[in-house]
């Protein structure tokens, strides 16, 4: 199945899972079929939704994401999160999709499978459009797309520093770390989202 924002394999998506490490067959919530489902959002009955794949490209069921936007909502707005989420001070603002973004964007997104994350998800934008998910990259990732061969300098180049982290690719062989790289669909570039267990 082609999303437009995510190129990956499935083992990729975060899957619905009790145990949150493998995937459990369950019954799907739109067509009855035993399968893998995801859970997102039935906007008819504005209730969480347990679907297969299946029924998420039939859109039958949506995933609302967390971006680098906000939250996505209803009606191409999002639900912005300001100030520290960790001492508890939570702004919510609401804005419409910023000048350049398409709606198709917005409206394709909602159809996408989450990635795998530990903490929180974030979708990454660039050039007006949320990127393409490539899954999680460990440091052998960084070393076979390094086009100069150095890794290092790639992380670098496609990760916005948290002050309070001091990441280092080694960090990325250990399993409490989750590092996800994204390519913009416009002009290529690489950036990446880090969350820590
Ligand atoms: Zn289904
Ligand atoms: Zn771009």
């Amino acid at each position: 199945m082609d999303f437009r924002y995510f190129d990956a394999a499935e083992s990729e998506f975060g899957w619905y899972s009790e145990d949150l490490i493998a995937p459990t067959p369950v019954e799907c919530g739109c067509c009855g079929k035993i399968a893998h489902c995801l859970e997102g959002h039935d906007s008819a009955t504005d209730a969480s939704a347990l679907g297969c794949l299946g029924c998420l490209n039939a859109r039958k069921f949506q995933i609302y994401h967390e971006t680098e936007l906000g939250r996505m909502m209803d009606g191409y707005q999002f639900r912005k999160r300001t100030g520290n989420p960790f001492a508890g001070e939570l702004v919510e603002t609401y804005s419409d999709l910023p000048d350049g973004f398409q709606p198709s964007s917005f409206d394709e997104l909602l159809q996408t499978p989450y990635f795998h994350y530990f903490q929180n998800e974030e979708w990454l934008v660039h050039c007006n459009d949320f990127m393409v998910c490539l899954g999680r990259w460990k440091p052998e990732d960084f070393r076979n797309h390094a086009e100069d061969g150095d890794s290092d300098a790639l992380l670098k180049s496609m990760t916005d520093f948290d002050s309070q982290v001091d990441l280092q690719l080694s960090d990325l062989s250990n399993p409490t770390y989750c590092y996800v790289a994204f390519r913009c669909r416009h002009c290529r570039k690489l950036r990446g989202y880090y969350d820590l267990d």
